[in-house]
């Protein structure tokens, strides 16, 4: 079966997000955010229940008025009533103690941005006073409380999500365009909340750039470490942009963090259809050991030694045996280097030259001199033999499998 290899995770307590829970131990959950406009309620629901068919586990919408957060009412009655009930987030922004409090009677989680919570223009300050400081440090008391209150009666959790490119102008006077400024800035809510006795939260630190946001993140697990706190991250890389890139720079920041065990929910942003998000999350839980959602495929990327035409013959295990989620399946080109790079497969499909192929079960040979034509069905035949193989589902035939290939 699949390698057990797990980082150790940091501790965290966990967040009740209506039926899913993040941090606590709790696989990593893959949240994203719909796309369509609030108030245009059946397309909000289609593309809610679109994302979650993926796999999208936790769904966002944007709440930016009182009539955004209005309409999450129906919203929620009409996913429930056309799919199921589906976990749902209200992404709160600008002068939000209404829309929050609103949010908070239809939705599972209430997202606040402290940068934009209570907005307040000082002028041109070049520093603030302690007294300044006190006085927003009030007002911001003030609105928040309400929302604070509203996630308590109503059992909802919230997440205080900061962004980089909206820190607080006060923050950004004190502390400047820093992960010092998005934590601090963090800090404030969260303890306002516990003055409250509310801890039903994660907290997000999101930047553009990767070296920011893994910077963010590592100083606020510090700080709350410092604080007593133990809340649950959600990670991501905001802007990422589309296409391989956006992929490979989403993944930089929230691969460094998972495989430090920072990171309890996570979310790719790419400017394309969300629904695409889903994959590129589950991929990289996959890649880390942290989730396991798919046959793990090992194979090498051949070379001149190659025994066959590596990428029909992987394509062709890869139909066969893609259904069988949890093993590791390696292919490799050639018997010189192929059996000791197979990364303990759980079985390995090696080429032996001449035309044939050996089968392995992990590192021990089980069939050699295999022609190469009979070898997907041989490897099939071993699964059965040892029973480790189920008939696929009805209609499954085309592989909708990335690969992740190793040398
Ligand atoms: S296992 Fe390595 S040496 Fe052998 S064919 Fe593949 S890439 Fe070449």
């Amino acid at each position: 079966m699949a390698l057990d290899i797990t980082y150790p995770r940091r501790n965290t307590v966990a967040c009740r997000v209506g039926p899913v829970t993040i941090g606590g131990g709790h696989p990593v959950l893959v949240q994203s955010m719909i796309t369509e406009e609030t108030r245009n309620i059946d397309a909000c629901v289609e593309q809610v229940i679109a994302l979650h068919r993926e796999g999208c586990e936790l769904v966002r919408v944007t709440t930016p008025t009182l009539g955004e957060a209005r309409a999450m009412e129906e919203i929620r009655a009409k996913v429930t009533e056309r799919y199921k009930y589906v976990p749902l987030t209200a992404d709160v922004h600008h002068q939000g103690t209404a829309i929050a409090v609103e949010a908070a009677k239809h939705v599972d989680e209430v997202r606040v941005n402290p940068g934009l919570f209570v907005f307040h223009k000082w002028g041109d300050n070049v520093e603030y006073t302690e007294k300044e400081h006190a006085e927003e440090r009030e007002a911001i008391e003030t609105s928040f409380v309400p929302v604070v209150e509203a996630c308590k009666q109503h059992g909802r959790a919230m997440r205080v999500g900061v962004n980089h490119g909206s820190l607080s102008e006060r923050m950004l006077v004190t502390y400047g365009d820093t992960p010092d400024g998005m934590v601090e800035s963090a800090m404030e809510y969260l303890r306002i909340c516990e003055k409250y006795e509310y801890q039903n939260l994660n907290i997000s630190l999101k930047a553009s750039r990767v070296p920011v946001m893994v910077a963010a993140n590592r100083l606020m697990v510090r700080k709350m470490d410092e604080e007593g706190m133990a809340y649950p991250l959600h990670l991501g890389v905001t802007e990422a942009g589309d296409g391989v890139y956006a992929r490979i720079k989403s993944t930089a920041g929230i691969a460094t963090l998972l495989m430090e065990g920072i990171g309890d929910t996570i979310r790719v942003s790419l400017s394309e259809d969300p629904i695409a998000e889903i994959p590129v999350c589950y991929d990289i839980l996959q890649s880390l050991g942290l989730r396991k959602t798919k046959v793990e495929y090992i194979a090498c990327p051949s070379c001149g030694r190659t025994k066959f035409n590596l990428p029909t013959v992987l394509n062709e295990v890869r139909d066969a045996t893609k259904h069988l989620v949890g093993l590791d399946i390696a292919v490799m080109g050639c018997i010189v280097n192929g059996p000791g790079e197979m990364a303990d497969a759980d079985y390995g499909y090696v080429g032996a030259g001449a035309g044939k192929i050996t089968l392995y079960r992990k590192r021990n040979v089980v069939k050699t001199s295999i022609p190469q034509e009979n070898g997907v069905a041989e490897l099939v035949a071993l699964l059965k033999e040892d029973k480790v193989w189920v008939d696929p589902p009805e209609g499954q035939t085309k592989s909708v499998i990335n690969l992740a290939v190793v040398g």
